[in-house]
């Protein structure tokens, strides 16, 4: 008989919760011939979430909890999960039931019969989400596909059935600044990808607002690329040039014309310009910078507050 382990990132998932656990249990009961182990992830919430797991684990064990002391982020939750996890095949999937749960038994059938490792899933749609911050995602994905050696479905989500060997890969990858979408393709794996229509939320806001999205895209893109930092140094070797030759250029005018030096504004627009470049480059270089910062502290990437499950597997 087949584990399978469902790890669910939650902060501040208190309205979700009277739809998610029927909704695994039905799960559970239409894969009967499976053994299922649900981990409830807590990112300290403010809300009654942990109280809601506290009640799942005690009315059914299959459902195990861990509680941090504070947000660590969902990347942390899933790592949290994913360490915990005992099952044979693994998925991760949101609160909001935003993901196609219903084709959880397709996927585990899929994989059980085939050479692949993974079954992931990726919104063929982004209906519903704001018009904005969808194509500012696809533009993201974009861009990352084409700077980063890690290729990136547009519209993938973090839910994906995966076999023991992939999971026990992504556990090897132990960075602190976690970016879960480049560390699944990083590691490599033969993944089946299965298209769905986009969903709402099941209640309750998004809990990963534009700003933090943006900061996100940043991470990730100083993660697994090293192409702004080429693309810094080109740019300003790029202006050096072009100083080097405006420099001749008024030198050679001040020899033949021998003008008194009138071109306060051109002096200012190089100078801004100059700045400008400079700042951006020490920009790039600082993200990196403080990227490496973090890693090089070694900081667990979560720290536990509470949980259903023994410490020992840590
Ligand atoms: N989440 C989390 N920690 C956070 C933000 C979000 O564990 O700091 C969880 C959240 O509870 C949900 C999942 O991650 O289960 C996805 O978040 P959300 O639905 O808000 O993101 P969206 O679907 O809007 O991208
Ligand atoms: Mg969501």
């Amino acid at each position: 008989m087949d584990k399978i382990t469902i790890i669910v990132p939650c902060y501040n998932e208190s309205e979700s919760f009277p739809f998610l656990i029927p909704a695994l249990n039905d799960t559970m009961n239409k894969m009967k011939e499976q053994e299922f182990e649900i981990i409830l992830v807590d990112n300290c919430s403010e809300d009654d979430t942990l109280e809601f797991m506290r009640k799942a684990h005690a009315d059914d064990p299959r459902y195990q909890y861990i509680s941090f002391s504070r947000n660590f982020g969902k990347d942390a939750s899933m790592f949290a999960g994913l360490k915990k996890s005992t099952g044979d095949y693994v998925t991760v999937m949101d609160a909001d039931l935003q993901d196609p749960l219903d084709m959880l038994e397709e996927m585990y059938k899929f994989l059980k019969e085939s050479d692949y490792d993974c079954a992931a899933a990726y919104r063929n749609t982004r209906k519903g989400e704001p018009w904005l911050r969808s194509e500012l995602a696809k533009a993201f994905y974009k861009l990352m596909g084409s700077i980063s050696s890690s290729e990136m479905v547009s519209g993938a989500r973090d839910f994906r059935l995966m076999k023991r060997p992939m999971v026990n890969a992504i556990l090897e990858l132990e960075e602190s600044v976690r970016f879960t979408k480049g560390i699944f393709s990083w590691v490599g794996f033969k993944t089946k990808w299965f298209g769905y229509e986009n969903k709402e939320r099941v209640a309750g806001e998004t809990k990963l607002p534009m700003k933090s999205a943006f900061t996100y895209a940043m991470r990730g893109i100083v993660a697994f690329s090293t192409v702004p930092l080429v693309a810094a140094s080109f740019m300003g070797f790029g202006v050096c040039v072009v100083a080097v030759i405006y420099l001749l250029y008024v030198i050679i005018k001040q020899l033949i014309l021998h003008e008194a030096v009138a071109g306060y504004p051109s002096l200012m627009c190089v100078l801004l310009f100059g700045i400008g470049t400079i700042l951006m480059v020490l920009g790039v270089i600082g993200q990196y910078l403080a990227q490496m910062y973090l890693e090089i502290k070694h900081r667990p990437i979560y720290i536990t507050r509470e949980t259903s499950m023994s410490e020992k597997k840590e």
